[in-house]
């Protein structure tokens, strides 16, 4: 036997035993079940019983992806881009905001640079119509 926490549309909350998950699965799909308070049978299961929750290891999903040849060769050429630019363009670090408006604005001459900047940084560059692009980053490279 299995216990199920269910919701019916209304949001009442109830609790009903099945044989197994495969029964509450062929009662749900029939419209067998049905709520207790409005007898509607538009019945969900509903978020784990507290002491399940609370039992459960926490365990945060993480992006993850299948990469087909196609995919593997395209992060090939980020990683030759991303190499390119690190061999030929300058790092200045977390000046990045500064340069790039030094270039912006003709105060210093037009070159490749690379460094870091913070989403706000960022934000205002492009609200001062300053070009720049995110340095491609590798999946495994980050921690
Ligand atoms: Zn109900």
């Amino acid at each position: 036997m299995i216990r199920y926490a269910l919701a019916c549309e209304q949001g009442h909350a109830f609790e009903t035993w099945f044989q197994n998950s495969a029964a509450y699965d062929r009662q749900a799909a029939r419209s067998l079940i049905s709520c207790p308070i409005c007898g509607s049978t538009k019945v969900t299961k509903a978020l784990m019983t507290p002491q399940i929750s609370g039992a459960k290891k926490r365990d945060d999903p993480a992006p993850v992806a299948m990469v087909s040849p196609q995919e593997r060769e395209f992060r090939k050429k980020l990683k030759e881009l991303r190499e390119h630019l690190v061999k030929n363009a300058d790092y200045v670090g977390q000046k990045f905001p500064e340069e790039a408006r030094k270039m912006h604005y003709g105060e210093v001459e037009h070159r490749s640079i690379y460094g870091e900047a913070t989403s706000e940084q960022a934000k205002e560059l492009h609200e001062e119509g300053i070009e720049f692009h995110p340095l491609p980053v590798l999946p495994d490279e980050r921690n």
